[in-house]
Order: structure tokens, then C-alpha cells, then sequence
């Protein structure tokens, strides 16, 4: 299961929530802002460390789920979302 991580340039997010659609891990902060939090997903039980600062969400996962992560910043379009694959 490759593991991966996943980051949310706050100064570059404008609040579209595209990605919301495209990964329902993806919801609107108390800043308004797009964060992480992966109980938010209805379906699936999911499990990842979220650290939600000033400037940035970094979310690390380790599940197969990598692509719909991907989706989400694809659809971002503002390209505030980084998905990237890490070593252990
Ligand atoms: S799609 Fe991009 S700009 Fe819109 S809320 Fe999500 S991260 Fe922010």
C-alpha cells in the first residue's frame, strides 16, 4: 500500500471546494478554507495523520485511496493541493 501525503497551500486555497466532490475527505475548515479530516468520510472508515497549521494542511495516508486524492487536486484550480508518494 503505497503511502502518501497530502498538502493544502492555505494562501493559495480560495474556498471553491471542488475538492470536496472529488474526495470526501477534503472539508470546509473553521477558517473557511479547505482542510483534512479523514472521519469526514461517509463510506469508508479512514485512517491518516492530519496537521492543520496557518499556512498549511499536511495530511499522511496509508491506504490505496491515493487516486482520489489526486482527483481532488486535479480539480483544484488554484493547484493549492500537492499529492505526492513517500518512503516509509
Ligand atoms: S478546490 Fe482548491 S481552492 Fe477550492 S477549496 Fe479545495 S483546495 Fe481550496
Amino acid at each position: 500500500m503505497p503511502r502518501y501525503e497530502v498538502t493544502v497551500e492555505k494562501a493559495a486555497c480560495d474556498g471553491v471546494f471542488a475538492c470536496l466532490t472529488r474526495d470526501p475527505r477534503f472539508v470546509e475548515g473553521g477558517d473557511g478554507l479547505a482542510t483534512i479530516d479523514p472521519d469526514a468520510d461517509p463510506v469508508y472508515d479512514c485512517e491518516g495523520e492530519v496537521a492543520d497549521t496557518r499556512t498549511r494542511v499536511v495530511a499522511a495516508f496509508d491506504d490505496d485511496r491515493i487516486d482520489e486524492a489526486k482527483r481532488a487536486a486535479a480539480a483544484c484550480p488554484t493547484d493549492a493541493i500537492a499529492v505526492r508518494e513517500v518512503d516509509e
